[in-house]
């Protein structure tokens, strides 16, 4: 057989075959990271719960070694229950992260817990920390003048003695020198009007059943130490509490009543597509909150808020409730609030407990309200936007609260196109605080509720 050889046409063919696959790679990756905000995955076998949310940024160094580090610990977990599987127990492993900035830095803040069937769950914590403006990742260091760690280290140690000399509890100053011996160990801080608050993890700096050890250092005696510029800067104030965001409800007298709800938020790009289209339908929503994203995405939060939307928690890490002690459940709760209150100036009274597990007992300790759902659209299953909308309108009746999560897009415009299809039903779309006032109820305590 005769070989045949490519003509220059065929050459330059190829050439340009290869020049629009790089093209394409190119887009693919440009598109990907500019468009996607953060990874989700939720898994529910038998065995386990996965859930995690790790952002993704458009520093590609970076975002791989989130990535990396994430995958990592969910291998390890995956191996670790596979070896020693109790199958009257459900592991879990969660994922939370938060994003803060100071000056051109932002600074990422990952939290993996797993539960492997020990005395308690382990918690991770990892800061990755870099310059927006340069792309290289930075320490506590960067933020100090030069050659002044040590006295950082000091001044921060004295403060961690001091907050165990107050607990009347014995010191272990080893551990607390180890904690404190470079520069990684002070990755979590804030400036805030007067102070620079340090946090250190859990098991950091004394035993796990210490928790987290926060401590405030002055930013007085940070002078000459911390850069002015950094200790110069002012905390964002909260809004004020007395702004009037209520509707007029006298419009909705006569009319059908559904309140869609909003879990695992908030959300980046998919909250702001919800509230920039809910007047198109004269619709409020009601936004089940994580504390843990609060401060992340405290502008959607914020905006939600001022629009007329009803704000609620659903705890801080979104754990099961059922797992953990009293004291943990609490703890759940009030920083969830804490965080709710910093960004709206306003305190809620809504709870929604993850899987809608909750004892009597913390509802009474808690003194908030437990509102569920009774059409439960799966949207996270289902990952389809028009499959989610039909399940709506096949289950929509008046009192109906429905449950969603504005961290997908695809429930976002889901609930959005059965809000189209449902208001010539003649349905309103109300929040489950405007519900209760139209459908003239008081909420009680120790219940439950799934509808109105
Ligand atoms: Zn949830």
């Amino acid at each position: 057989m005769k070989k045949r050889k490519l003509s220059l046409i065929g050459y330059w063919l190829l050439f340009a075959l290869a020049i629009l696959i790089v093209v394409i790679v190119v887009f693919v990756q440009y598109f990907f990271y500019l468009h996607v905000e953060e990874v989700h995955e939720i898994k529910e076998t038998p065995n386990y719960v996965l859930k995690v949310a790790y952002p993704v940024v458009k520093n590609k160094t970076i975002s791989k070694k989130i990535e990396k580090y994430v995958e990592d610990a969910k291998k390890d977990f995956i191996l670790s229950i596979e070896d020693n599987v109790d199958p009257n127990y459900q592991y879990d492993f969660t994922v939370n992260y938060d994003i803060s900035v100071l000056g051109t830095v932002k600074m990422i803040h990952l939290v993996i817990y797993s539960f492997t069937g020990g005395a308690h769950y382990i918690r991770n914590d990892q800061v990755f920390m870099y310059d927006e403006d340069t792309g290289k990742e930075v320490d506590i260091t960067y933020f100090l003048e030069n050659d002044t760690f040590s006295k950082l280290q000091e001044l921060a140690r004295a403060k961690i003695y001091a907050y165990y000399e107050e607990k009347d509890e014995s010191i272990d100053k080893t551990w607390i020198d180890d904690g404190t011996s470079k520069p990684s160990d002070f990755s979590l801080f804030k400036v805030s009007d007067n102070e620079v608050i340090f946090t250190f993890p859990p098991y950091q700096v004394g035993p796990w059943s210490d928790g987290e050890i926060v401590i405030s250092i002055p930013k007085a005696s940070l002078n000459g130490v911390f850069k002015n510029e950094y200790l110069n800067y002012e905390e964002e104030k909260p809004v004020i509490s007395t702004i009037q965001n209520k509707r007029d409800l006298s419009e909705f007298k006569d009319k059908k009543l559904i309140a869609f709800t909003f879990d695992d938020g908030p959300g980046g790009k998919s909250t702001s597509k919800l509230l920039d289209n809910l007047d198109k339908y004269n619709a409020r929503v009601t936004f089940f909150v994580l504390g843990s994203r609060v401060n992340t995405f405290s502008e959607n939060l914020r905006r939600a808020y001022l629009m007329g939307n009803t704000i609620g928690s659903h705890t801080f890490n979104h754990f099961n409730l059922y797992k953990l002690s009293e004291e943990a459940q609490m703890e759940e709760i009030v920083s969830t609030n804490k965080a709710i209150e910093s960004v709206i100036g306003q305190k809620t009274i809504y709870l929604r407990p993850p899987y809608g597990n909750i004892k009597n007992e913390i509802k009474e300790q808690s003194g908030m309200y437990t509102i569920l759902w009774n059409i439960d659209t799966e949207d996270w299953k289902k990952k389809n936007a028009d499959k989610i909308a039909d399940h709506i309108i096949e289950h929509a009746h008046d009192g109906a609260i429905v449950l969603l999560h504005d961290i997908y897009m695809f429930s976002v415009d889901g609930a959005l196109k059965a809000m189209e299809v449902l208001q010539k039903e003649g349905y309103a779309f109300v929040t489950i605080e405007e519900m209760l006032e139209l459908k003239g109820k008081t909420l009680e305590p120790l219940k439950s509720y799934y509808g109105f």
